[in-house]
C-alpha cells in the first residue's frame, strides 16, 4: 500500500437515482473498511447534480443501508465534517469556480453550439461510421468573439479541452498502466448551459478539495478514467490511487439485472438490494462477509470474517479484477454461520420481529430458550416461524393422516400415543434428560421403530414432521401443554 497516503480519507459517491445495490454495498464496504484499517476518514458525498434521474428516497435508503450494514460514515449528509456540503446540489458555484479556472488556464473552453448543430454533426458521424464526438468548432474561438456572443446572450457550456495529440497514460491500482491514443478522447461537457457541473469536474473537484486519497469504484468508470486524470492534472493536483473494482456477473450470467429478474429473484427469497436483505431473513454480518469476498480474498481458503476481522485483515493489494459472480448459495452459507455466531439473546431479539409479522406474540423467555436449538437449523431468520411457529399457539394443527405413519395402523398409533402419555405423565417435570431414556425403553420393548414412536409424537406435539429436536421442544413446552397435546391426537383417532 501506498504509505505516502496513510491514513486514507475515502468517499462512497452514489447518485439517488435508484436503489443501493449489491455494487454500491461493496464499494462503501471496501471505502470503511480502508479507512477504519488506515485510521482515516469514511465519507458520504451525494452526486444529486441529475435532476431528471433523481430518485426521491434513494439518500435516505443509502445512509439506512449502510447503518444497517454496519458501515457508518464520518463526514457526509446528515453530519457534517469539515469539508461538506457533502451534496453536490449544494456546491455549484464551487464547480463553477474551478470551472472558470479551467478556462483561464486554456484547459476549457466555452461552447456556444446549439444542440440542433450537435445532433446533425452526430448524424452525420454516424453515417461516416465514426464515433460520435464533438468536433472542435467552439475550441479555438478568439476572446473578442466569447465576449460577444456572450453579451448577445448566447447560451453557452464549458467543454474540456482534451488534446489532440500523443497518448495518456493512467495507473489503476488493480489493472496496473492504462494508455489511451489522446486523438480518442472526447471534448466532454464539464459545465451544462444551466450553470451546473457534471459529474466528471465535479467529482474531480470534491475529490480534490475533500482530500480524497483512494478512489474506489466500479469498473463502469474506467473509460471516464483518462478524462478525470487530466481533469487533475490540468489543475495541477496530484491525483488519487484510482481502484476500479470488479464487475458483478448477475446470478444467471453477464450484464445488468433487469427489473423483471429483480422481481423474480424476490419471489426466490433473494435480492440485489440492500433494503430488502432484512425482511429475508439475512443478517447484516452475513452480507458483509459475502460482499467482502466478491473481489477481495485473505487467503485461498479463510471464508468467515467479521467486520472487525475484515478492518483487521483487509489489503488492497488483494483485491482482484475479475468478474466476481452474485452467488446466493454461499449467501445462504454466510446467513447460516453468522446465525450460529450470535449470542442467544442476540438471536432472540432478531427473530421477533418474524413472529410477530406471522402475528403470534412471542414471550421472550421462550424465545430465548429456542435461540440455542434453532440455531442450528435456520439457512434463514425467518425460517424460525415455520420451525417454531407451534411454541406460540394454543393448539396445533394436522390432519390423521399426518399422526398415522406409513406401516403402521390407527390402533398401533393410539398405543403408541397413550404409552407415550403415561410415561411422560410419570415424570415430575418434562426433560430431556428424565423422559428421553424412558421413552427408548418404550421403543425398545414395544418392537416399534424410533422413527415411528418419535414421528407421532413430534406430529401430536409440534403438528410438524420437521421441528427442532422433539425433547428439547417438549421441555420448552412445557408438560401440562405437552400432555393436552397428546391427549388431543388421543381423541382424534378415537
Ligand atoms: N456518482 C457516481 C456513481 O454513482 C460515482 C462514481 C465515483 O465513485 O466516482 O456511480
Amino acid at each position: 500500500m501506498n504509505q505516502e497516503f496513510t491514513p486514507a480519507r475515502v468517499r462512497f459517491a452514489p447518485s439517488p437515482t435508484g436503489h443501493m445495490h449489491l455494487g454500491s454495498a461493496r464499494t462503501a464496504l471496501y471505502d470503511y473498511l480502508l479507512a477504519h484499517k488506515t485510521g482515516g476518514q469514511f465519507i458520504l458525498r451525494i452526486e444529486d447534480t441529475d435532476v431528471k434521474r433523481y430518485m426521491p428516497g434513494a439518500e435516505e435508503e443509502l445512509i439506512n443501508g449502510l447503518k444497517w450494514l454496519g458501515i457508518d460514515y464520518d463526514e457526509g449528509p446528515g453530519k457534517g465534517g469539515p469539508y461538506g456540503p457533502y451534496r453536490q446540489s449544494e456546491r455549484k458555484e464551487i464547480y463553477l469556480e474551478y470551472g472558470k479556472k479551467l478556462v483561464e488556464s486554456g484547459n476549457a473552453y466555452y461552447c456556444f453550439c446549439t444542440p440542433e448543430r450537435l445532433s446533425r454533426v452526430r448524424e452525420e458521424q454516424q453515417k461516416r461510421k465514426e464515433p460520435p464526438h464533438y468536433d472542435g468548432t467552439c475550441r479555438n474561438l478568439s476572446r473578442e468573439e466569447i465576449e460577444a456572443r456572450i453579451k448577445n446572450g448566447e447560451k453557452y457550456v464549458v467543454r474540456f479541452k482534451a488534446p489532440r495529440e500523443g497518448t495518456t497514460t493512467v495507473t489503476d491500482l488493480l489493472r496496473g498502466e492504462i494508455t489511451v491514443e489522446n486523438r480518442t478522447l472526447d471534448d466532454s461537457i464539464l459545465i451544462k448551459s444551466d450553470g451546473w457541473a457534471l459529474y466528471h469536474l465535479a467529482a474531480m473537484v470534491d475529490d480534490y478539495l475533500m482530500k480524497i486519497t483512494h478512489v474506489i469504484r466500479g469498473s463502469e468508470w474506467l473509460p471516464s478514467l483518462p478524462l478525470h486524470s487530466l481533469i487533475c492534472r490540468a489543475f495541477g493536483w496530484r491525483e488519487p490511487v484510482w481502484i476500479h473494482l470488479s464487475v458483478f456477473l448477475k446470478p444467471s450470467g453477464k450484464g445488468k439485472m433487469s427489473k423483471r429478474e429483480s422481481a423474480d429473484l424476490i419471489k426466490d427469497g433473494h435480492s440485489i438490494f440492500i433494503k430488502d436483505f432484512a425482511d429475508l431473513g439475512y443478517v447484516p454480518e452475513a452480507v458483509v462477509n459475502w460482499v467482502a469476498l466478491m473481489g477481495w480474498s485473505y487467503d485461498d481458503h479463510t471464508e468467515f470474517f467479521t467486520l472487525d476481522d475484515l478492518v483487521q485483515k483487509f489489503d488492497l493489494n488483494h483485491l482482484n479484477p475479475s468478474p466476481a459472480a452474485i452467488n446466493f448459495t454461499k449467501l445462504d452459507h454466510f446467513n447460516g454461520l453468522h446465525i450460529r455466531n450470535l449470542s442467544d439473546e442476540d438471536l432472540a431479539g432478531r427473530i421477533r420481529p418474524f413472529f410477530e409479522a406471522k402475528g403470534y406474540q412471542p414471550d421472550h423467555q421462550i424465545l430465548l430458550k429456542i435461540a440455542p436449538i434453532l440455531k442450528e437449523r435456520l439457512a434463514t431468520l425467518d425460517d424460525s416461524v415455520e420451525l417454531a411457529g407451534f411454541f406460540f399457539e394454543k393448539d396445533v394443527k394436522y390432519s390423521t393422516e399426518e399422526l398415522i405413519p406409513k406401516g403402521l395402523t390407527k390402533e398401533q398409533t393410539a398405543v403408541i400415543l397413550k404409552e407415550s402419555l403415561k410415561i411422560l405423565s410419570s415424570v415430575p417435570v418434562l426433560t430431556k434428560e428424565k423422559d428421553e431414556p424412558l421413552m427408548r425403553e418404550f421403543v425398545e420393548k414395544s418392537g416399534f421403530s424410533a422413527g415411528q414412536v418419535f414421528g407421532i409424537l413430534r406430529i401430536a406435539v409440534t403438528g410438524q414432521r420437521v421441528s427442532p429436536p422433539l425433547f428439547e421442544s417438549m421441555e420448552i413446552i412445557g408438560k401440562d401443554k405437552v400432555l393436552e397435546r397428546i391427549d388431543a391426537a388421543i381423541k382424534i383417532l378415537d
